[in-house]
């Protein structure tokens, strides 16, 4: 996929559980915010080295949810979460691909 171009134009709390997102290409993404949480890639939660998850699941909270949303620069949004996290960054691309709306869990069959 072409990500050049493509950023969040809109950002939507759709529930307590679901954030959404609708990119500038007009597809619109959702995403359980828990999902989101466990796949953060920074340096606390993936190792730099190896690549390994580090997130101990069973620490985040199940009804763990954005308290705040940022953007940095043109590539990436910042969460800070309720459980304390906030290093988080989340570029566009890496959103884009963990998009959880149907038409996109067809494509990307995920392990
Ligand atoms: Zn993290």
């Amino acid at each position: 996929m072409e990500m050049k171009n493509i950023a969040p134009v809109e950002l939507k709390q759709l529930s307590n559980s679901e954030m959404g997102i609708t990119w500038s290409d007009g597809h619109q993404s959702v995403y359980p915010v828990y999902f989101l949480r466990i796949n953060c890639r920074c340096a606390l939660c993936v190792d730099e080295i190896t690549g390994k998850g580090r997130i101990l699941t069973e620490k985040i909270p199940n009804d763990v949810h954005p308290i705040e949303v940022s953007s940095v620069g043109r590539y990436a949004l910042r969460i800070t979460w309720s459980d304390g996290h906030s290093t988080g960054i989340y570029t566009f691309e890496h959103l884009r691909r963990l998009c959880q709306c149907q038409q996109c869990r067809q494509k990307n069959i995920r392990v």
